[in-house]
């Protein structure tokens, strides 16, 4: 065992911790959970606890379903919602690495992904960092008559409410998040009636991604502790904003921020140019892993400032791709904002799919095209294809059509992955079809 595994050992010991649960990702970026007695966890760190993978979307299949879990020591963290009143007797918790049964890292796991791509920036001289502004809306926990789901606030953009649930509520939120290590850059009122936005501060990409799914569970746990509901749904209610998790990404070599050129425009180096052109060129074949669901394409669709258009600009918030303004007080700040993801994406496969995109075009070199200096949702057609601007996918079916043909996805998820994604979603879009939705009553039956 190394040093970092007897420390959790210890302090499992010393804090009186009496369950220990082991998180890992399936495919579509669902948290399991499999709580061990801390016994078991000298075990769980030399060999791994077997789990039968092939229960697991997109792990295993059923002929090779023994699977294990090794937890990752650095993750480890005491929960603060579980537990006794004098803070004894709590339950911990670590992300593990899903391994096969010869001890190898298992190539559908999500996180090994990532690791795996991130490895390969790292073999180009660069760590990828990444910081998301996560929004989500909270409801009252029932659903009105209608089974629509009802905001706990009228409030907008930024809104002070006085005595409201959303203060709160991103309160306790935060409190939590800072219990567990991951420190909040932002947080206000967004849009929506009773949506929120709470901003992650900046880490490499891997704990940015466990960040994620642990954020998505206190977001959840603080909600239901306080009587209500959150959800991370891409566009839950029709005419009102979706929930976007806007990324900033940059790229660094060693200390220097290598998105950085002191003097440039928006002083965005050549490296920061080309992985730019990167993730316009892929832009539409990694969307199916962006934004995963038949309902995130109600967001990307649906106005609200959710980007539609394959195109870049400074401060355009049309733009898939946004160069913010540089900020000196924040030293060699430099970033692009990556604006298509949604929060119900899996955060280790869409960081792994905006990875690659970005390191293709700085291997190769590639001219960023000219910005969109134009609210791009207000041109017409023809104007965007004379400037060459393409459209997202239109719906998960068009999406994973595009992905189908992409090289850079297959390669950068691994053929397992690649073909449960597609299968799994192919079969999300025909349920859908088989629907017949309130639109089509409301339309159709007093026509025709
Ligand atoms: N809710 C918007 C989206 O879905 C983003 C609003 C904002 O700019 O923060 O992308
Ligand atoms: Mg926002
Ligand atoms: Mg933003």
């Amino acid at each position: 065992m190394d040093r970092q595994q007897e420390f959790v050992l210890r302090t499992v010991e010393e804090r009186d911790v009496r369950f220990v649960r082991l998180w890992f990702t399936d495919v579509l970026g669902s948290l399991k959970s499999v709580a061990v007695a801390p016994a078991e966890l000298e075990a769980a760190f030399t060999e791994g606890i077997g789990f039968d993978g092939s229960t697991i979307e997109g792990l295993a299949r059923v002929v090779e379903s023994d699977m294990l879990v090794r937890p990752d020591p650095s993750t480890f963290a005491v929960l603060p919602w579980r537990g006794g009143p004098d803070g004894r007797q709590g339950t911990a918790r670590m992300f593990c690495d899903v391994l096969t049964p010869d001890g190898l890292p298992a190539p559908q796991d999500p996180r090994h992904v990532l690791k795996r791509t991130l490895a390969k920036a790292a073999e180009a001289g660069f760590s990828f960092y990444t910081h998301p502004e996560i929004e989500f809306y909270l409801f009252e926990k029932d659903l009105d008559a209608q089974g629509i789901p009802v905001p706990v606030d009228q409030a907008g953009y930024f809104d002070h409410v006085p005595a409201g649930v959303a203060h709160d509520f991103r309160r306790e939120a935060i409190t939590m998040l800072e219990a567990l290590g991951i420190s909040v850059e932002y947080s206000h009122h967004e849009n929506g009636p009773g949506q929120n936005e709470i901003d992650l501060r900046y880490a490499d990409a891997l704990s940015t991604a466990d960040n994620i799914m642990t954020f998505r569970t206190v977001v959840k746990e603080v909600a239901f502790a306080q009587g209500h509901q959150a959800s991370f749904m891409p566009r839950p209610l029709a005419g009102l904003p979706g929930s976007g998790m806007h990324t900033h990404l940059s790229l660094f070599s060693g200390e220097a921020n290598a998105f950085h050129a002191d003097g440039a425009e928006y002083q965005l180096s050549t490296t920061g140019r080309s992985f730019i052109a990167g993730l316009l060129r892929h832009a539409r074949e990694i969307t199916a892993v962006t934004n995963q669901w038949v309902n995130s394409y109600k967001r990307l669709w649906g106005g609200s400032e959710a980007p539609s258009y394959v195109c870049w600009g400074h401060n355009n918030r049309s733009a898939l791709v946004r160069v913010p303004m540089y900020k000196p007080s924040k030293g060699q700040s430099t970033r692009v904002e990556y604006r298509a993801l949604d929060p119900a994406t899996n955060p280790y496969l869409a960081f792994a799919v905006l990875l690659a995109a970005g390191l293709k075009g700085v291997e190769e070199g590639w001219e960023l095209p000219a910005g969109a200096e134009d609210d791009v949702w207000e041109l017409t057609d023809s104007e965007r294809r004379s400037l060459g601007i393409e459209p997202l996918p239109g719906s998960l079916s068009e999406a994973i059509s595009v992905m189908e043909g992409s090289e850079l996805v297959a390669d950068t998820l691994g053929e397992g992955v690649f073909d449960f994604f597609l299968r799994n979603k192919r079969a999300e879009w025909d349920d859908y079809r088989r629907e017949i939705t309130p639109f089509e009553r409301r339309r159709y039956l007093p026509l025709l």
